[in-house]
């Protein structure tokens, strides 16, 4: 049984707002948004991390970027955008199915960690 909840997200089992979908990946507003606009990009194939999907699937994370890179004034990003993937302990990541946080809307604040 698959448990994952950013597999159901993608599955539609879960409510999401999606703002974007297509074959590879779904674009989900994060629940507790942390700037004003804070998107997650799911690839819609399950690895658990950065490294595995990097590993595994280059071509899929590729496919995401180059997919994200033409949405960016559709989504509101037109003055820049962080993005940022957590990994692990020391990353802080609570969600084990590879994400990536886009961040924008206003200006960030400059200190990242
Ligand atoms: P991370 O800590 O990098 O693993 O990030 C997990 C992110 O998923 C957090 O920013 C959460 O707010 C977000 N999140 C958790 N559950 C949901 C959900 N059901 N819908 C949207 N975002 C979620
Ligand atoms: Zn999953």
């Amino acid at each position: 049984m698959n448990d994952c909840i950013f597999c159901k997200i993608i599955a539609g089992e879960i409510p999401s707002t999606k703002v974007f979908e297509n074959e590879d990946m779904a674009i989900i507003k994060d629940l507790n948004p942390q700037a004003k606009i804070h998107l997650l990009i799911l690839p819609k194939k399950h690895y658990a991390n950065i490294g595995e999907l990097a590993a595994n699937d280059a071509d899929l994370l590729k496919r995401c970027f180059s997919a994200f890179a033409g949405l960016t004034d559709e989504l509101g990003l037109q003055n820049g955008y962080r993005l940022i993937t957590n990994k692990g302990d020391d990353g802080c990541q609570s969600v084990n199915h590879i994400h990536i946080h886009i961040l924008g809307g206003e200006k960030l604040a400059e200190k990242m960690g």
